[in-house]
């Protein structure tokens, strides 16, 4: 069987006294996380929870993440995340929308989620780590994993993609396992001796997959961070020698301008590994500068588990770049009547392979419009080059048509951002009664610099061409984010537009 839960058991029988998660000073080893999860089965088991059972966590970034995610798929059970900044009409949504048997849920989130559990009828159980392991003990840890097919979910993600109500992506075992382990082996090449930093949140498919599961597969070590700040990153990485980063554009732009802790080594650094959005290639090149690592930048959807394309480490990287599809997944650029798009053109980015859902929960509809023929459809715009290496141009929903003409924000957002003095930016379309949509930037500047918004738009205006550039531009103390710290493009407001 390919699951998480034999890699987990792998390992532990490998790797057993290696530290698999770190929080400041505690730790938990391989053995403790093996023997924790269990007895989290036989507790959920207890309490009725029963193979395909759909069971909600609502944990941050902290050693009993693991043990519970874990603990829930022993059980033979669904992990439905949640973003623990739900509020409980949200989570009454997804606890409704699943059918969930029983909600798991940090003490800090405790009220919202209650409130929901409550409303919707859900068996709840709040895991304060000061009593969870006297509970925990009380229970004979399950190692009769019931039988699960590899394509059975183990996994619902709830995604909003761009609009509409949140749908949950249903993953197999097979899906993650697979998924995990090509990243593990060929994309970071991970293993035991390796220290992954774990500042994305774990909730999320690419914290998930990318750090915790490919931790797990390598027998390395996972050192958390619950709340993503860029000098606390920067000390994590050097107290616990950080092999591999991982992390989103924001936290990259971030760490770029921030101060360094007194006499701060980034040693053992040897990789950083960015995905989530287009990292723009200042970004990148200031990164690898500063820091001396490499960064390669990946791509992928919570719908495929999630990383689909990746500038893979034994090949030069194109920066600017999403990579090549990895093993065991192809992808092709459609254009918009479904046929093939000519060499160099722009097309939506279709994906097939290992990596793919099974499917939306319980929306016949939503799956069958993105998965035709064995394909599934991203949403996102790219060209390919001669050398097969994909380049986002944007999301289909986030371009902008000026007078007739397309304007991808991501090309406007790389010009921005070699403006010395702009630290992040968002370009969106905003309504105009003549062109139909205008071009409007909003952006922060860095610490210490200035500039005026006329600067910043004359930057731009010598750079594209004239019907592209930005006629209006903002300067603002910050941009909205979501909870993996991606832009929020639909929550941007321009006043002066
Ligand atoms: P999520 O399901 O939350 O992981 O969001 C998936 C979306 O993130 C994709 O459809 C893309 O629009 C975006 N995305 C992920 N990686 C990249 C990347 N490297 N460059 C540009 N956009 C990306």
């Amino acid at each position: 069987m390919t699951d998480l839960v034999t890699l987990l058991a792998a390992t532990a029988s490998a790797h057993g006294e290696r530290v698999a998660v770190r929080h400041d000073d505690s730790t938990l080893t391989y053995a403790e996380l093996d023997d924790a999860s269990a007895r989290v089965a036989a507790l959920l088991r207890d309490r009725g929870v029963a193979p395909g059972d759909r069971v909600a966590l609502t944990m941050p970034n902290v050693p009993l993440f693991p043990v519970l995610y874990y603990g829930i798929l022993r059980a033979g059970g669904v992990v439905v995340p949640m973003n623990p900044l739900l509020k409980a009409r949200e989570v009454a949504f997804t606890l409704r929308d699943c059918g969930a048997r029983a909600a798991l849920v940090f003490p800090l989130f405790a009220d919202e989620v209650t409130k929901a559990a409550a409303e919707t009828g859900t068996d709840c159980l709040v895991t304060d780590p000061e009593t969870f392991d006297a509970l925990l003990r009380g229970h004979e840890p399950l190692r009769d994993t019931p039988d699960r097919a590899e394509d059975d979910a183990a996994l619902i993600l709830y995604t909003s993609g761009t609009t509409g109500t949140p749908k949950g992506a249903e993953l197999s075992h097979r899906n993650l396992a697979l998924n995990t382990l090509t990243t593990a082996e060929t994309l970071l090449q991970v293993g035991p001796e390796d220290v992954l930093f774990g500042g994305l949140p774990l909730f999320h498919a690419f914290g998930q997959t990318c750090a915790l599961n490919v931790a797990v597969a390598a027998g390395a070590t996972l050192t958390l961070l619950p709340r993503f700040d860029p000098r606390a990153a920067l000390e994590v990485v050097a107290r616990d020698e950080v092999t591999v980063f991982l992390g989103v554009p924001t936290m990259y732009a971030a760490l770029l301008h921030a101060d360094l802790p007194e006499g701060f080594d980034a040693g053992r650094l040897r990789l950083a590994v960015s995905g989530g959005a287009a990292l723009p290639v200042e970004v990148l090149h200031g990164f690898e500068r500063r820091f001396g690592a490499a960064v390669l930048e990946g791509y992928g959807l919570s719908e495929t588990s999630p990383v689909a394309a990746f500038n893979h480490p034994d090949r030069p990287r194109k920066a600017g770049s999403i990579g090549v599809p990895i093993r065991g997944v192809e992808m092709r650029l459609v254009a918009e009547d479904g046929g093939a798009v000519a060499p160099g053109e722009v097309g939506e980015i279709a994906i097939r392979g290992e990596n793919i859902m099974t499917g939306y929960w319980n929306r016949p509809d939503a799956t069958a419009e993105a998965i035709r023929d064995g394909w599934f459809h991203s949403g996102d715009l790219a060209r390919v080059d001669e050398d097969g290496f994909y380049f986002i141009v944007d999301r289909k929903k986030d371009m902008i048509i000026r007078g007739g003409y397309n304007v991808y924000p991501r090309e406007i957002e790389e010009v921005l951002y070699e403006h010395p003095a702009v630290a992040e930016a968002a370009v969106v379309g905003v309504p105009h009664p003549l062109h139909g949509e205008e071009v409007a930037a909003v952006v922060t500047l860095r610490p210490g610099a200035e500039a005026t918004a006329e600067e910043i738009r004359a930057h731009a205006k010598e750079r594209v061409a004239a019907y592209k550039y930005p006629r209006v531009v903002e300067i603002a103390a910050e941009l909205p984010k979501g909870p993996t710290g991606k832009i929020l493009k639909r929550e941007i407001v321009v006043d002066g537009a």
